[in-house]
């Protein structure tokens, strides 16, 4: 369907189009349950473009740190892209990542510009995941065709910034120079928001910010985000040397944010190791917690449920973060579409493609069954009544 260009009023010059659905913990397109619910079985719904491997961070737990690169190579051509976009029958989201996107002016305007607007004029709703540390006119220039701006937080301080974000620079970066960049991401974050741009800030609940969580929440919130993310972290990549927490230390985490969560904010939880099914009573209250609770949803994992990614340089389409799945497909001679129902029927997801219903799940995701539940087969159980 044709949607018009329109534009924003002048007083929030960044929200979306007036009359689209809000997003909401009642209408979450990103959630692969939704399709599932819709078309009885996972559809491609949902698209991430990989547009830089450029970032001016190096943060200690970035889940593409490995991939990052000090020079990029050149796009695929824009028309290619658009034509695999245009096949994809059930095209409800479109997520860009890198790197940081905005790294450079080129990839603003050549790039993020002209996806934006493609998924403005097809009726797509879109999420940018930016660090959001440089210059504010970069972000006002695509803001306008944006619909989520996602961006990391997990800090409470200037120095939790250094400490974290400039951890694998390889080199001495001065704490003066990080604090100013710190400054610039919470006052961009802020200005965004008042615009009226759905800023969305995740932490990740890991050895350094599973004790601090409560803290952090308030900044987000003072901050002006609409809604809090909140994923454990997985070792994968540069995080994979970084110390775990148990189980028991993320459910705590969790508590302790629904016990003093600003109710306004919508908390959003995903790849969660809690689930319906578990054998442990204390988890399943967990979960009936998090069911039952206003402006709190849980996600079901995208990836390689109602999502592809696609790296924008050489092709590749990517169905998990999962390491040992390399490259499902390319779009330079496959649909999107085609790729997706080849990985449906791929053993490795057979193995966790569970539904429960009444509990509103669609199994967990690759690392979190690799992580915790090594010796389960998620086919083989069900989501246990609540009494
Ligand atoms: S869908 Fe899978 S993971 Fe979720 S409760 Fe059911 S069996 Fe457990």
């Amino acid at each position: 369907m044709q949607q018009a260009l329109s534009r924003p009023a002048e007083a929030a010059p960044f929200a979306p189009p007036s009359d689209w659905p809000e997003l909401s913990p009642a209408y979450d397109p990103w959630d692969p349950i939704r399709s599932l619910q819709r078309y009885g079985r996972h559809e491609l719904t949902s698209v991430e473009l990989t547009v830089t491997h450029l970032c001016n961070m190096r943060c200690e737990h970035c889940a593409v740190g490995d991939s990052l690169t000090m020079t990029e190579a050149p796009f695929l051509p824009l028309d290619m892209l658009f034509r695999r976009l245009d096949e994809v029958r059930h095209l409800e989201t479109i997520s860009m990542t890198g790197g940081e996107p905005t790294f450079r002016m080129e990839t603003v305007r050549n790039v993020l510009l002209p996806v934006l607007k493609y998924a403005r004029e097809r009726g797509v709703r879109t999420q940018l995941n930016s660090n959001v540390t440089l210059d504010f006119e970069r972000y006002e220039l695509i803001a306008p065709y944006l619909d989520v701006m996602h961006i990391s937080f997990n800090y409470t301080e200037a120095a939790d910034f250094h400490r974290v974000g400039f951890a694998r620079t390889g080199r001495s970066v001065r704490e003066e120079t990080t604090a100013k960049l710190y400054e610039r991401m919470i006052d961009n974050a802020r200005r965004l928001s008042q615009g009226g741009l759905f800023v969305s800030a995740e932490s990740m609940i890991n050895f350094r910010t599973h004790d601090r969580i409560a803290d952090i929440h308030r900044l987000i919130v003072e901050m002006g985000c609409r809604r809090h993310e909140v994923h454990p972290m997985y070792p994968s990549s540069f995080a994979s040397s970084l110390p775990a927490i148990t189980r028991r230390q993320m459910r705590d985490a969790v508590s302790t944010l629904l016990d003093i969560r600003d109710p306004d904010v919508w908390m959003l939880f995903g790849t969660l190791p809690f689930f319906a099914c578990s054998e442990d009573a204390e988890e399943r209250r967990l979960v009936s917690r998090l069911r039952e609770e206003a402006n709190v949803t849980v996600r079901n994992d995208p990836d390689g449920r109602n999502r592809v990614n696609v790296n924008l340089f050489s092709g590749d389409v990517y169905v998990t973060d999962f390491a040992s799945v390399p490259p499902f497909g390319n779009i330079r001679n496959e649909k999107l579409d085609d790729v997706f129902a080849k990985w449906q029927r791929h053993p490795m997801q057979q193995a966790i493609n569970c539904h429960c219903p009444a509990a509103g799940c669609c199994g967990p995701n690759l690392l979190v069954q690799d992580m915790y539940y090594r010796d389960v087969d998620f086919t083989q159980r069900r989501a246990i009544p609540e009494r």
